[in-house]
């Protein structure tokens, strides 16, 4: 497979390009690589439509056809991987090899979700009656996803949602549609038409969405100032919402780590994917005995790194995604510097095209400045000083995000106890980002609102039914 430029959404089983189009750029050159469809208020009403009358069906189809069908469509995926990771690259920015990392994510994931089962409790069997408790698909569900991880995010919500016999209509945040819409295609004959409906657009469209009556369910990732314009305008219909949101995590670095040992880790904690990591490390606490060496080794190591367009061979970053992030990184850059903060790395936005930004270390900024307080999603660190651990537990919890976090330590039990007092949905001991299709990942606080992954991902696409049958014997 070749991209081209014929991008279309998946309505009802049919490829459809739509009736006007919008651009999508390389973030590395500026350049256009491709239009996108622009759905209207009339492609989204008849790509429900089309969910809606492929729902019943599917929710009769017994689950093992189900989970067969998502099993395909993740061996779909993964034997395109080096055709779309050069789409996904071009249209994200992330390096190749990145990109290939997460379109196997994403078939992983399909396969991941294929090997859960809905449960069924016995509430009571006794000689007057049974009671069950088993779980039913809710209808047809709205995903809308974000940038940064396009089609692995996606594949978060198509998963279970599918297993769970809802139909779907999916949108691409409109800065990465065509890998999206490329999975659509690829997949289209894998499924019963109008299970699984692919719609872009721009700005509009979401909302559209989110206030559209057709939905039972909207599944939502992004940013938490997003996710509360997702909430309002689910209420008048009370539609179900999963809120996968913004997160500021603290990595918290106790004194008895090996620096040389997880110097290159925490970097890559902080820096992957450009730092456009939902889960990265945004805040780093070190502990004041080994303040000064660790912060040397990850500036030495952020020189060896090399930013660059994510196509060129050895590149490790990219660019940022978008014109508008790249403005609000540089902003904090600014911010900081109007601050008086010290810089140990980085600070200088090269004049070139793309949407370039080194990478760049802070060293100890007040801990109310905006670099710690505020969600950077790009590659600045801000290091932070402490020598108290009830006091740095503190610093990590006193924001309105608990999404994730970490800590890192050689005494696995002292880091571990720790651990437990970060009220994040996810920390980490000695590792960060590892996510799995069969845990339950969700944001505490104003980081989100449920769960995706493992059985309580699964049930936040049904609701639950009891069944209460009084016996004959009874009677
Ligand atoms: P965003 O909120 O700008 O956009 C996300 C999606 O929502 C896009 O598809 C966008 O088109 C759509 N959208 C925008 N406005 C909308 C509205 N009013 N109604 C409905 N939909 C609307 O987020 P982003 O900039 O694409 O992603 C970055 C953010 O996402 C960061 O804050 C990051 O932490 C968060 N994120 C969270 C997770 C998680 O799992 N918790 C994962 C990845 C990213």
């Amino acid at each position: 497979m070749e991209f081209d430029c014929d991008y279309a959404m998946l309505i009802g089983g049919r490829l459809d390009g739509g009736s006007a189009r919008f651009d999508v750029l390389n973030p590395a050159t500026e350049q256009v690589i491709g239009s996108a469809p622009d759905a209207s208020k009339d492609d989204l009403d008849r790509a429900i439509a089309a969910a809606r009358a492929a729902f019943p069906d599917w929710a009769a189809t017994p689950i093992a056809e189900r989970k067969a069908a998502l099993n395909a469509m993740g061996r779909a995926v993964m034997a395109e991987a080096d055709a779309l990771k050069r789409l996904l690259t071009a249209e994200q920015g992330k390096p190749h090899a990145e990109a290939a990392g997460e379109i196997m994510g994403a078939g992983y994931w399909l396969m991941g979700a294929a090997s859960l089962d809905m449960p069924v409790t016995v509430n009571e069997d006794s000689a007057e009656r049974y009671s069950e408790t088993r779980h039913v698909p809710l209808g047809v569900v709205g995903a809308i996803s974000p940038w940064n991880f396009p089609l692995l995010l996606a594949m978060f919500k198509v998963g279970p949602a599918l297993l769970a016999g809802n139909t779907m209509v999916l949108k691409p945040s409109p800065f990465t549609p065509l890998s999206t819409l490329k999975f659509g295609e690829l997949v289209k004959d894998l499924l019963p038409p109008g299970v699984l409906n692919i719609i872009s657009g721009g700005d509009a469209l979401g909302p559209w969405m989110t206030s559209h009556p057709g939905f039972d369910k909207i599944s939502f990732t992004g940013s938490t100032a997003t996710g509360r314009r997702v909430m309002e305008s689910a209420a008048p219909t009370l539609k179900r919402v999963t809120l996968e949101l913004g997160g500021n995590d603290a990595a918290i670095v106790m004194p008895d780590v090996d620096v040389e040992k997880v110097a290159e880790e925490l970097f890559w904690a902080a820096f992957r994917n450009n730092g456009q990591i939902c889960v990265a490390t945004k805040r780093m606490y070190v502990h004041r005995d080994i303040y000064e060496p660790l912060k040397d080794a990850l500036v030495a190591y952020a020189s060896t790194v090399k930013v660059g367009d994510g196509s060129e061979q050895g590149t490790q970053i990219g660019p940022i995604n978008n014109a508008a992030q790249y403005a609000r990184v540089l902003e904090l850059i600014e911010d900081a510097r109007d601050k008086g903060y010290t810089f140990l790395v980085g600070g200088e936005a090269a004049d070139v095209p793309g949407y370039f930004i080194p990478v760049t270390i802070l060293d100890n900024p007040p801990e109310d400045s905006r670099i710690v307080q505020e969600e950077q999603f790009g590659p600045v660190l801000p290091l932070i000083k402490f020598d108290d651990f009830d006091d740095v537990v503190a610093r990590a919890n006193a924001s309105e995000y608990g999404l994730g976090g970490s800590v890192w330590g050689r005494d696995e039990d002292k880091a571990f106890a720790i651990a437990e007092r970060i009220a994040s949905g996810t920390v980490w001991v000695n590792e960060t980002q590892h996510l799995s299709p069969t845990a339950a990942f969700g944001g505490m606080k104003q980081s989100g609102v449920g769960v995706e992954g493992g059985l309580d991902g699964l049930l936040e696409y049904t609701n639950a039914q009891t069944i209460v049958r009084r016996k004959k014997t009874a009677a």
